[in-house]
């Protein structure tokens, strides 16, 4: 069954900086160009950076706001969708890619693949060669707040076909940021590491994949709904609020000091504090970025004398973005997610602002384009086969019913596929 594709969509519109979101809905949908898919956008999350960027508030590297922002602007980095078109030289150049995977689309779009950055595995510091300049969906490409995208095929995110693209979607930027910034807090096991900003969309991820690490997380935020939240993951909690001294509370529970301290929230009180709370050799991991740039408000008697390190990351690798959504996929990491309707956006971005949102809101941008059953029934197919699907059996199972998909699976497989299936929990 040919998969149509309408010439108009509906996008979450940003005509200009600090002007509201308008839903536009004969927006024209791209066709893809040579080396490029199109996917279908099934859900994506809501990251502070989307808020800063349609406030004009987003900061450089220099502090200062960030105005080289593509007009209309369409936000969203953190989506999930599913490949419906190939544009041309895919399937020459790259037969892994398939009608019917799933794709992540996220802060990076197109890097060169050749620059020192891209060559030593941090390609999200891509500075592009020569004239060409690397783009990404924050600033310079429409992102997930649409239901159709363009993506490159030369740096593509293909997601494991079994994972669950709601808890997929916020991996793709807030748990990578958190996972790498685990990494670059070198934890070992039984380390004590705090997450400042605990109850927040980067935070739950940094404790959760702290604790996949085997540290030890205290976890500091306010108000009981992040206090449950954090310490379901097995964490401690610090209400900052109730605390009359955080950094001597934390020296307390770590006889000493922690190992590392994540700053996952974007203010810069977060900050103040910080490297008071490590022990002598300690790392503060910079994630969250303050309006205006911000400030670590640290003497350098203080990090000379104990010897402390200081890191930041943006984002992190596609190779890394795959760790961390493996740990998602694996169960191993739980992201709290709150599923919200597309048309929620202009509520969420207020919420966020106010601090409101436990864990991270995923808005359902579209339909998948086979039911939940049958995808579910696909999934385990593909479990068995443990091979992506080809555009012939996707277009099939569009139309087929689970069993008879299950049916078509080889003889020896069968048992697995249905065993598989009768776990699933969307079956
Ligand atoms: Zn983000
Ligand atoms: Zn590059």
């Amino acid at each position: 069954m040919p998969i149509s594709v309408p010439s108009q969509q509906t996008v979450a519109l940003v005509r200009t900086l600090g002007g509201p979101v308008e839903f536009v809905k004969d927006y024209p949908v791209k066709q893809p160009s040579h080396d490029e898919v199109l996917a279908k956008v099934l859900y994506s999350g809501v990251c502070q950076s989307d808020l800063h960027t349609r406030a004009g508030t987003a900061a450089g590297a220099d502090g200062k706001p960030i105005t080289a922002i593509k007009l209309p602007h369409v936000g969203g980095h953190e989506g999930v969708g599913r490949i419906i078109a190939l544009g041309t030289g895919i399937p020459e150049r790259d037969p892994s890619i398939k009608v019917g995977a799933l794709v992540g689309i996220r802060f990076s779009s197109r890097v060169c693949r050749r620059c020192e950055f891209c060559l030593a595995g941090t390609e999200q510091y891509c500075q592009g060669v020569e004239d060409w300049k690397p783009t990404n969906h924050l600033h310079h490409e429409d992102g997930a707040f649409q239901e159709y995208i363009c993506l490159d095929a030369g740096y593509i995110t293909l997601l494991p076909p079994d994972v669950d693209p709601v808890l997929a979607a916020p991996t793709l930027c807030a748990g990578l940021t958190a996972y790498k910034a685990v990494l670059n807090a070198e934890v070992k096991v039984g380390h004590w590491v705090v997450v400042v900003g605990a109850g927040g969309g980067l935070g739950q991820y940094a404790v959760q994949y702290a604790i996949a690490q085997g540290a030890r997380v205290i976890g500091v935020d306010t108000g009981s709904q992040k206090e449950e939240m954090v310490t379901s993951f097995g964490a401690s909690f610090v209400d900052f609020r109730q605390t009359p001294n955080i950094v001597a509370e934390v020296q307390r529970l770590t006889s000493g000091g922690a190992h590392a301290v994540i700053v996952a929230a974007g203010s810069s009180p977060a900050f103040a504090q910080a490297a008071s709370m490590l022990r002598i050799g300690g790392t503060m991991c910079c994630i969250g970025i303050p309006p205006g740039g911000g400030h670590i408000n640290t003497t350098v008697a203080e990090i000379v004398i104990k010897g402390l390190k200081i890191k930041g990351n943006l984002v992190g690798s596609l190779k890394e973005c795959l760790e961390a959504v493996e740990l998602v996929r694996a169960g191993i990491v739980k992201p709290k997610v709150f599923v919200r309707p597309f048309s929620d956006l202009p509520d969420v971005y207020e919420e966020l602002e106010r601090g409101d949102i436990p864990g991270r809101v995923v808005l359902k941008i579209g339909d998948d384009l086979v039911s939940s059953a049958r995808f579910s029934a696909l999934c385990c197919a593909l479990l068995a086969r443990r091979h992506l699907l080809s555009s012939e059996v996707f277009e099939r199972a569009t139309d087929a019913e689970p069993v008879h998909l299950v049916g078509a699976v080889a003889e020896e497989d069968r048992s697995v596929v249905c065993g598989k299936a009768r776990q699933h929990p969307r079956l």
